[in-house]
């Protein structure tokens, strides 16, 4: 459908390679242009501040910020001596360190309900315990979810998964046991009615609720008022525990849990992402009886050889330290991320291009759809996947990196300034008469 090549021949020629040596060419599929139409991405040869540059030679502003995991701009002097220095104490111990008991300690300041936490290596470690806690604590066998969402690579959340796996109409992943199949409910975003109505139902095997209090994978999708109240309140009238999985949003939209700012609280919540720095972390907390029930403290079995990694804590520490030291970076975010949303609203608006668009912070989504909104995941599969990759392909074009799939969020960075916004805008004007040129 699309003939025309979008990466250098640098970038062809390792995909080329990369497509006999790795599978389907990536090493995580939502790297991949398959959403755009096909075609090699290009290949980064390096990052600093807003910006990616290939090894064709070609800069990109960065709205991808590694799938959420970056907040803070690429190749921060400060981040790169936290990382010099503790890889010069060693790689990796295999034993107990003073970083980690700082880290713990500080997470525990700002995720209210953490008494304690884990860390793990990866966000979906961190989800995959949590749930292995609640059926657990609660001796239930069913997990709660929501159409759409992703939380990790493990079995039972790739029922229904959404983000890179929808990207692929992979909704329902080959090789997941039906036994699995059969604990796992998916239910529509925010339908508070619809979740009221199976947990008072069917709720008494429900060990939890596991939601995205704000959904970053299907866009970025907020809370109607009152749902994520009422999901809790039906969930533990039940009994079930409610897990909320922050791996996205914890230091999205605040130097903590964004659930601080939506004023509901779960019973465990999980971390990971832009905690790391650009390093691999995942982590979960709750309250002492609950985390009590881990491994040796109790039965539920989780550790991990690179659980606590001395690099990843460095980073983390390092990433604590430079939030917190900026008291206006989310009201930059929140300016610039206006902005952008504006001006491309604008821009559909010229050129009458129905075009929903969604902004919370430094997070920006857009939906191409006549629909007055998108509320939930089917609300996002029924906007226009042509037009969305004919978009994304002329920003590519223009030096833009978005990313390659309708289901994901762009994210400005503390390296992005007006300068980068106000040409993102301009482009974003030509790529929407690209749109409409079909
Ligand atoms: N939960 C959510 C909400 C996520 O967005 C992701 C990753 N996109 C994960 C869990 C899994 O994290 P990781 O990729 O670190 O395993």
């Amino acid at each position: 459908a699309h003939a025309d090549i979008l990466a250098g021949p640098v970038s062809e020629a390792l995909y080329r390679r990369a497509l006999e040596a790795i599978t389907g060419g990536v090493n995580s599929p939502s790297r991949g242009m398959e959403a755009l139409g096909g075609g090699a991405p290009p290949f980064i040869e390096r990052a600093e501040g807003a910006y990616l540059y290939d090894v064709d030679g070609r800069a990109y502003i960065d709205y991808v910020q590694a799938f959420g995991a970056l907040i803070l701009g690429h190749a921060r002097p400060e981040m790169l001596r936290a990382l010099d220095e503790a890889s010069r104490r060693g790689l990796l111990f295999g034993a107990c360190h003073p970083g980690e008991v700082q880290l713990a300690e500080r997470l525990r300041q700002l995720f209210p309900v953490c008494e304690k936490v884990r860390f793990t290596a990866s966000g979906t470690e961190a989800v995959m315990t949590a749930v292995r806690l609640a059926r657990a604590a609660t001796g239930r066998r069913v997990l709660v979810k929501f159409e759409g969402s992703y939380h990790g690579h493990f079995d039972a959340v790739l029922v229904g998964a959404g983000s890179g796996a929808s990207t692929l109409g992979l909704d329902e992943s080959a090789g997941i046991p039906e036994g699995i199949k059969a604990d796992v409910v998916t239910l529509p975003y925010n339908d508070a009615p619809a979740a009221e109505r199976w947990l008072e139902a069917h709720g008494r095997d429900a060990a939890c609720v596991l939601v995205e209090p704000i959904v970053g994978n299907f866009g970025l999708v907020e809370p109607v008022p009152g749902f994520l109240e009422r999901v809790a309140r039906a969930a533990r009238a039940v009994g079930a525990l409610v897990i909320f999985d922050e791996v996205i949003t914890a230091f999205r939209f605040r130097p903590g849990p964004v659930y601080v700012e939506l004023g509901v609280e779960p019973d465990i919540v999980t971390f990971g992402k832009i905690l790391g720095g650009g390093l691999p972390i995942g982590g979960y907390g709750a309250r002492r009886h609950i985390m009590e029930l881990v491994a040796p403290a109790g039965p539920v079995y989780q550790d991990g050889t690179w659980a606590g990694h001395p690099l990843s804590v460095a980073c983390a520490l390092a990433t604590l330290d430079l939030i917190g030291q900026d008291a206006g970076l989310y009201r930059r975010l929140d300016d610039l991320g206006r902005a952008l949303a504006a001006g491309v609203r604008d821009g559909a608006a010229r050129r009458g291009v129905p075009l929903v668009v969604h902004q919370r912070c430094g997070a920006v989504s857009l939906f191409f759809t006549s629909e007055p909104d998108v509320r939930d995941f089917s609300g996002v599969r029924r906007t226009d996947a042509r037009a969305f990759a004919r978009f994304v392909r002329a920003m590519l074009r223009q030096g833009i990196l978005l990313p390659p799939s309708p289901y994901e969020v762009w994210f400005l960075s503390a390296a992005h300034t007006e300068r980068e916004v106000e040409r993102t805008i301009r482009a974003v004007d030509a790529a929407l008469e690209a749109v409409l040129d079909g």
